[in-house]
């Protein structure tokens, strides 16, 4: 397939509502490079920068990291990946972001997971974590064979500090006032789409099929990369 022109969009959502799972998904079926803001944090934490312990404080209260740093960290990466199809997430999160990132390039949909927070906060709250090896249970769909403990080394599972259940509150409420107003900008401006629902394998089909028609059917032959 012919590279004609290249697309880029944005996944928007709660924490919790499945963006990680379904931006997994996008990258793996139609071969967009995936940017994500968290991901990009957490590396710059584990490398225990001055910065990095900035931000891993913010993390932890369930606050936003501010605009500059994470616009900064973004952009720079961004740098690297001109000339592919991406799929950002995570960012950007406030009206500064989005101007930020409007300023030096042009997104074409934006994608939108409208999950119930109380669906949301009965998931969080249920994740647990085997911290070695990143193994992730839920105790209602998933549990550990013994509760608490890891399958496989029997090692003590931890909840993420950010996933605790005031953390949670925190982080929701800072979605709706920091994040929806996102959501609005990029409605008045025609690029949203907006999937809701409360479980990710049935929003997923919808998704894809809105995916396939945007960069297939319409004698626009867009890939991943070039
Ligand atoms: P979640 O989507 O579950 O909140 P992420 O991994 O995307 O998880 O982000 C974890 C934390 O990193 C957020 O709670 C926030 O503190 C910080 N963060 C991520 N992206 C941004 C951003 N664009 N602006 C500010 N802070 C951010």
């Amino acid at each position: 397939m012919v590279l004609k022109r290249i697309f880029r969009t944005v996944i928007m959502g709660p924490p919790g509502s499945g963006k990680g799972t379904v931006s997994g998904r996008i990258v793996k079926r139609f071969g967009l490079t995936h940017l994500s803001s968290g991901d990009l944090l957490r590396a710059n934490i584990k490398a225990k920068t001055e910065l990095g312990l900035l931000m891993k404080s913010c993390i932890d209260q369930g606050q936003l990291v501010p605009d500059d740093i994470i616009s900064r960290l973004i952009l720079t990466e961004m740098r690297s990946i001109e000339q592919s199809s991406w799929l950002l997430d995570g960012y950007p999160r406030t009206l500064a972001q989005a101007e930020t990132l409007d300023g030096v390039c042009s997104v074409d949909r934006v994608i939108n997971l409208d999950i119930p927070f109380q669906t949301i906060k009965q998931r969080l709250t249920s994740r647990w974590l085997h911290l070695p090896s990143g193994r992730v249970y839920n105790i209602d769909f998933n549990p550990p064979k013994i509760s608490g403990l890891d399958d496989v080394t029997g090692e003590p599972l931890i909840q993420r500090d950010d996933d605790r259940p005031e953390t949670i509150t925190r982080r929701l409420k800072s979605y709706e006032n920091q994040t929806q107003p996102v959501l609005e900008y990029y409605r008045s401006k025609g690029m949203l789409e907006t999937f809701s629902g409360t479980e990710t394998n049935k929003i997923w089909p919808h998704i894809q099929a809105f995916l396939s028609e945007t960069l297939f059917s319409q004698n626009e032959n867009v890939v991943g990369k070039a």
